[in-house]
């Protein structure tokens, strides 16, 4: 009885470290944004960047812009060296100046690449999209990873060693314009015009 009781304990523990993400909510236009480079032929990576604000009791992650770090192509979409080392200067730039900021990396599965390779990846990862989420994961405690396709938005995360979905109602939303998010976009556009590969914020 009492390895049961501590085992359910541990459960518990062990549920809320690892489901604790907060809900992300997108902006529609972002949504636009994104689904449109999902019709492109060119496969593209970059980030979500978000700032995690309290709404009612808890806390959400308000997407606050998107930034490209790749262009790919149908196959694939790999970044090089230099475009990560200029992305992490920007986030540390960015995080030192403004509370709260995280992110979520993104990458599209194009129409394009639908067209060549199949249906089933409309809503699935590749087996290398998989071990680059599992390295992902290493870098960044709250790690989670949006695939975009011209049809459906799939955000993963990884829970006991294995990558899974988390459903779209529980962990994200979809907003209209907020004015507090554009205040914040606004500094930050200014803050990122240096950076050539941003091509929204
Ligand atoms: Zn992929």
């Amino acid at each position: 009885m009492l390895l049961f009781v501590i085992n359910i304990f541990i459960s518990l523990v062990y549920c809320y470290f690892y489901m604790a993400h907060n809900m992300l909510i997108i902006q529609k236009r972002d949504l636009t944004i994104l689904f449109a480079e999902a019709l492109n032929v060119n496969e593209i990576n970059g980030i979500l960047l978000y700032q995690t604000r309290e709404i009612g009791a808890g806390h959400a992650d308000f997407v606050v812009g998107i930034i490209l770090t790749s262009v790919g192509s149908v196959s694939s979409v790999e970044t090089d060296e230099a475009s990560l080392n200029r992305l992490n200067r920007c986030l540390t730039s960015l995080q030192n100046k403004y509370h709260n900021l995280g992110y979520v990396e993104f990458h599209t599965h194009t129409q394009a690449t639908i067209a060549r390779y199949g249906e089933f990846y409309a809503n699935n990862l590749s087996g290398d999209d998989k071990n680059k989420i599992f390295l992902g994961v290493e870098h960044y405690v709250d790690y989670r990873h949006l695939l975009v396709s011209p049809k459906a938005l799939h955000l993963f995360t990884v829970k006991r060693n294995s990558i899974v979905e988390l459903p779209w109602d529980d962990y994200g939303f979809i907003q209209d314009q907020n004015a507090d998010v554009d205040s914040l976009r606004s500094s930050l556009s200014v803050e990122l015009a240096e950076y050539d590969f941003v091509f929204e914020c």
